[in-house]
């Protein structure tokens, strides 16, 4: 009799959880500020729901992001695994097998260095906002974002190239801006920046790896030491690669940098 009445009084529960999605990602608000400062597009957003938008990304994920991954699937096979040992090889070539960046494939491969998985919602709304002003069509380029987090809440500042660039745009926040974040309670959880892919290139480098470049390896080590840094993600859009402070100091060390 017990049982029967404690089942009854679950029922509802369980349905109410099963018609809740898990997580699914919010839809991008609007920025609260947009102003272009030195041919790059400044961006500040101030989001609720912090750990959804931190959480893995499901459905419904901006239309122009997943027409841009049927695309780079059309293209080639966009495991990022496959990626990393196809630019590899191509290293290797260049620089030899024993090379300092030919090694940091091999423990990014190994993973042994960062983790590869999926997007999150608030890296899947950063690449539709991106691919705005980077279409399909026009080679790629890079955005960059800094994401706070307090509580429940995130400030993300991003900066956008309105042209194409193979380099990742600055976000612009002065250091006693960033400082009166940190005074406030507001942590750098996360570094974000992506690397296009370059299907089109004739030397056979489709790029799209999701390791990052003896620049990249320098800014994360400032960011971490100057402004507590919590993590360094880099994404095609598709996957992303996340590195910890300890797996910054391993590249910059097995690099030589
Ligand atoms: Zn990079």
């Amino acid at each position: 009799m017990k049982f029967v009445v404690s089942l009854r009084a679950l029922v509802p529960a369980l349905v109410a959880l099963m018609a809740t999605p898990l997580s699914a990602c919010p839809e991008a608000p609007e920025p609260r500020e947009q102003r272009f400062e030195n041919k790059v597009w400044q961006y500040v957003w101030d989001l609720d729901a912090a750990a959804t938008w931190l959480g893995e990304e499901t459905a419904p994920i901006p239309a122009n992001v997943q027409e841009y991954r049927d695309y780079a699937n059309g293209q080639a096979d966009t495991d990022p695994f496959v990626l990393l040992a196809r630019q590899r090889e191509i290293f290797e070539k260049v620089y030899g097998p024993q090379s300092g960046v030919v090694q940091s494939f091999r423990l990014i491969e190994k993973g042994e260095v960062g983790r590869i998985g999926g997007n999150i919602c608030v890296e899947s709304m950063l690449m539709g906002e991106h691919l705005k002003y980077h279409p399909l069509n026009v080679p790629g380029s890079e955005f960059s974002a800094h994401i706070y987090r307090k509580g429940t809440r995130l400030k993300v500042f991003a900066a956008f190239f309105e042209q194409s660039s193979m380099a990742a745009p600055q976000v612009i926040i002065k250091a006693a801006a960033a400082h009166e974040l940190q005074q406030n309670g507001w942590n750098l959880v996360a570094f974000l920046h992506n690397h296009p892919f370059a299907f089109d290139n004739p030397y056979g480098d489709i790029a799209g790896t999701v390791i990052p470049s003896e620049p990249d390896l320098m800014t994360f080590r400032e960011l971490f030491q100057s402004r507590g840094l919590g993590a360094a993600w880099v994404t095609n859009g598709l996957h992303s690669a996340r590195y910890n402070r300890a797996d910054t100091d391993r590249l910059i060390k097995t690099e030589g940098l």
